[in-house]
């Protein structure tokens, strides 16, 4: 459920009827709601009632400066896997205990950096890792509470590129190595060995693959146990999917990923983390675009949009599907008309949709993509020298520009020329 919904036959944005908000700031631009982030974190937050736990919101999925401190508002923890997601979290205001540092490839930099600032934990990825943080650690004097990401071997059944709980990803450590790697952080100085991490890919649309790669860490929380090692908490990632396609293969409920959790790991004991990203800001936010051209092809017709795959790259780089509904609400059971949905770059991987039934549009008619808030603005670029997309947010009948478009020189001078060329 969403905030974006048709009233007096135009498409608002909780009470800002989004024609609104393009008028003033012109398209493409990206939407958000509060009231549909608070409602996920919220989603998740009760799903987990009634075990010791915390939501870290995965700041990947959605990294503006307002989005994360509202998010930080309402008591969610940060998942961050950069230097940069740690500077954001904690110049949103979120407290260090209560920031996760994830990521396959922390540089020295960014260890001191968290250690510096405070973490709530590291989780670690590779024994090469694990000893750099060690000799950070120490050359510091602290001692970092860390978990080591496991790779469980579960096919998460989602799209290759966004799949991570395979022998064959980069991801963590295979979990059939686990004891001798556990043994090995527990020998290491600095580190205090406290938990396990597990993540197993994005967009999952069923519980089993969660379910299985949750046995397997509850196994291995006995195991390593048994071996002495204290294990307190357990980080179970991210990756819950959204409906991207309404009224088709609706994903599981956050209270249904929830009552697994229960069923598989509360006889542990442990502290609870979950990392959500995209269920939390994927249906918070829209991307408006307005029509630039219909132009006729052969046996097609394309609708040329001012948005194109620098703005929204989930099309070209996942294949992935966007509702795409108009500004101005069609008339019941009226006429449909297939587009293929383009946008202006020059690849014809600038493809939205194919053969998309959609009302007769016509040029100057405005869209908007549902389900575009995670890895939507996020993943967007200045390729064609086509300036960075804006973001907006939205409060009940107010709303705000987060980050502004920037002009041309703007643009241009965020380059320098050397003096001697
Ligand atoms: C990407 C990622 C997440 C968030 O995944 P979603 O599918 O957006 O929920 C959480 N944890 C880690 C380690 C990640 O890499």
């Amino acid at each position: 459920m969403d905030h974006f919904n048709y009233k007096d036959g135009e498409l608002h944005a909780e009470d800002v009827p989004l024609a609104e908000i393009a008028a003033q700031v012109g398209t493409p631009f990206y939407c958000y709601s509060t009231a549909t982030l608070e409602r996920h974190f919220r989603l998740f937050d009760e799903a987990l009632e009634g075990l010791d736990h915390m939501v870290c919101f995965a700041v990947k999925a959605a990294s503006n400066q307002a989005i994360l401190t509202f998010l930080a508002g309402l008591g969610a923890g940060m998942d961050v896997v950069s230097g940069g997601e740690y500077a954001r979290a904690r110049a949103a205001g979120v407290p260090g205990a209560r920031i996760v540092f994830s990521g396959v490839g922390k540089t020295r930099a960014e260890m001191r950096m968290a250690l510096e600032g405070g973490v709530r934990q590291v989780n670690l990825e590779s024994e090469p890792e694990m000893e750099v943080l060690s000799a950070v650690a120490t050359e510091m004097g602290v001692e970092v509470p860390v978990t080591v990401r496991v790779n469980p071997d579960v096919d998460a059944r989602t799209h290759a590129k966004i799949a991570t709980g395979k022998a064959e990803n980069k991801f963590g450590i295979p979990i059939s190595r686990a004891r001798e790697v556990y043994a090995h952080a527990a020998r290491l100085p600095g580190l205090r060995v406290i938990g396990i991490d597990v993540h197993i890919g994005s967009q999952l649309t069923d519980l089993e693959p969660f379910r299985m790669a949750y046995r397997k860490v509850a196994d291995l929380t006995r195991t390593l146990r048994a071996d002495g090692h204290d294990i307190t908490r357990l980080d179970l990632g991210g990756g819950l999917g959204i409906p991207y396609e309404r009224g088709n293969n609706a994903p599981p409920l956050p209270v249904e990923y929830g009552r697994m959790i229960h069923q598989e790991l509360a006889g542990l004991g442990c502290e609870i983390e979950i990392e959500p990203g995209r269920l939390v800001a994927g249906n918070a936010g829209v991307m408006v675009a307005s029509v630039i051209y219909v132009k006729s092809g052969e046996g097609r017709d394309f609708l040329i949009l001012d948005a194109a795959m620098n703005d929204l790259v989930r099309p070209a780089m996942y294949d992935a599907h966007h509702d795409i509904v108009p500004l101005r609400e069609p008339a019941p059971g009226g006429d449909m008309h297939a587009y293929d949905v383009v946008g202006p770059v020059c690849e014809t991987g600038d493809t939205f949709a194919r053969a998309r039934p959609l009302p007769p549009l016509a040029a100057g008619d405005m869209v908007a993509f549902r389900g575009a808030g995670a890895y939507g603005a996020v993943m967007a670029s200045e390729y064609n020298s086509r300036p960075l997309v804006p973001e907006v947010l939205v409060k009940g009948d107010q709303f705000a520009v987060i980050r502004a478009r920037p002009s041309f020189d703007e643009m241009i001078n965020r380059d320098t020329i050397p003096p001697w060329l």
